[in-house]
């Protein structure tokens, strides 16, 4: 069985988790988000080409979500010390993944070919690809203060201002000039399940379906009889972690298990929610249309993620 999962970053990363536990892990293609990316101190940051690598090495730190355990900050406490841009985290050995990346970019390799590298260097059997090679960033119409607002790069928005602005529109750049990477189209294609991971709509998996020729690709699947399958990454009208709350409304969206459906018209054909959400099961199938299952879906660790992913499976068969 062929399974695509397209991800986001830390929720997608505790799913995958559980995904590999259920099915064959070379028969999973994670289509991992990119619309974060930008470059720091002149390196290629892919935070969550990152995450679903270090969840799936086993090197996460559980805790802190982001990142690697037993990371230390060294490097960016001197970067702050010398007045550089310290505002977003990038740890000792994450460094690490950071010079390799950008070294193998700086070679003329794509981005795929630099995450393929790292991945089998980790050890990794999922095959993870970025959703594209081209730069497609997640750009946030943000009213700062008082003034007429600009656009600014999603990771601004997010962590050097804390989601702190009222934001009035997101634009997913370049993406219908964007190619999605290569095999991305053949696994879509060739999915006996494709999975939506609990990541934030509009900041991990809307990205992805803005790189032309990926939502048709789901589509024409879905039509073909695959099932498409989410998790909610709404628990109890907040998410469970994160700051989806700011921006999710701001693309008239509602903050729960309902909205978060409701923003892949079109594309899915089942829901699963957290059983605190029982009570919207109708609600979506009713007014989505979509087949719904229920569950416990805090991830605490790979026992939930494993259970999360049976649920999403099953409804995927139908
Ligand atoms: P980011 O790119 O690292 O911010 O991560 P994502 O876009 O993948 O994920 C952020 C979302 O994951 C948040 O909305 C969280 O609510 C959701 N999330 C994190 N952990 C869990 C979990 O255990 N269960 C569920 N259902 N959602 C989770
Ligand atoms: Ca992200």
């Amino acid at each position: 069985m062929n399974v695509v999962a397209l991800s986001g970053g830390v929720g997608a990363g505790k799913f995958l988790r559980g995904l590999v536990r259920v099915v064959e892990p070379r028969h999973i293609t994670a289509i991992v988000n990119t619309g974060d990316d930008m470059t720091l101190h002149g390196l290629h940051i892919s935070p969550d080409l990152d995450s679903v690598m270090y969840w799936l090495s086993g090197l996460a730190d559980r805790d802190r979500g982001w990142g690697r355990a037993g990371e230390s900050f060294r490097a960016l406490d001197e970067v702050r010390r010398l007045e550089g841009p310290s505002w977003f985290g990038l740890g000792d050995l994450d460094l690490a993944t950071h010079l390799v990346r950008t070294h193998l970019l700086s070679e003329g390799k794509t981005l795929s070919e630099a995450t393929a590298q790292l991945t089998d260097a980790l050890g990794i059997s999922v095959r993870v690809v970025p959703m594209s090679d081209d730069p497609v960033p997640t750009m946030v119409h943000a009213v700062a203060d008082e003034g007429e607002g600009m656009y600014m790069h999603f990771q601004v928005y997010w962590v050097q201002r804390g989601a702190r602005d009222q934001v009035k529109a997101v634009r997913y750049e370049g993406g219908e000039e964007a190619a999605p990477a290569p095999g991305v189209g053949e696994a879509l294609a060739g999915a006996d399940a494709i999975l939506i991971c609990p990541s934030n709509p509009v900041a991990s998996i809307r990205p992805i379906l803005a790189v032309s020729g990926i939502r048709d690709h789901l589509e024409t699947a879905r039509r073909g009889g695959t099932g498409v399958v989410g998790v909610s990454p709404i628990i109890g009208g907040a998410p469970l972690r994160g700051m989806a709350d700011r921006l999710v409304p701001a693309v008239g969206l509602e903050v729960s298990a309902f909205g978060a459906a409701a923003a892949y018209p079109g594309l899915l054909t089942g829901w699963v929610v957290d059983e605190r959400d029982g009570d919207m099961a109708p609600r979506i199938r009713d007014e989505l249309g979509l087949r719904v299952a229920t569950t416990d879906s805090v991830m605490a660790d790979d026992d939930d993620a494993e259970r999360v992913a049976r649920v999403a499976l099953e409804l995927a068969a139908g």
